[in-house]
């Protein structure tokens, strides 16, 4: 009976270590994970896309990526079709 109760506890504690490597593992994936960013080419095409530049709308001040901005004819960027719009009127 004793030992069946050490193997129990045995038995719980590899399961617990398992646990613990694989979200360490998980956490080494993400893009949150500073050690684990750099190796991953996921991880390191997604931090390109979060440095993307950013621009300013001309209209209202919010910032927002360069890729999803409208610009008119003199250059001027806007965050939408309608700022474009309404500051050309
Ligand atoms: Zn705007």
């Amino acid at each position: 009976m004793k030992y069946l109760i050490w193997l129990v506890i045995a038995l719980a504690v590899v399961v617990w270590l398992q646990r613990a490597k694989k979200s360490i593992a998980a956490n080494a994936g993400s893009p949150q994970g500073s050690a684990g960013a750099s190796r991953n080419p996921f991880a390191r095409k997604q931090r390109k896309e979060e440095a993307e530049t950013m621009v300013q709308c001309a209209h209202c001040g919010i910032h927002f990526p360069a890729s999803e901005s409208v610009s008119n004819a003199a250059g001027i960027v806007y965050c939408s079709e309608e700022h474009l719009r309404l500051a050309s009127s």
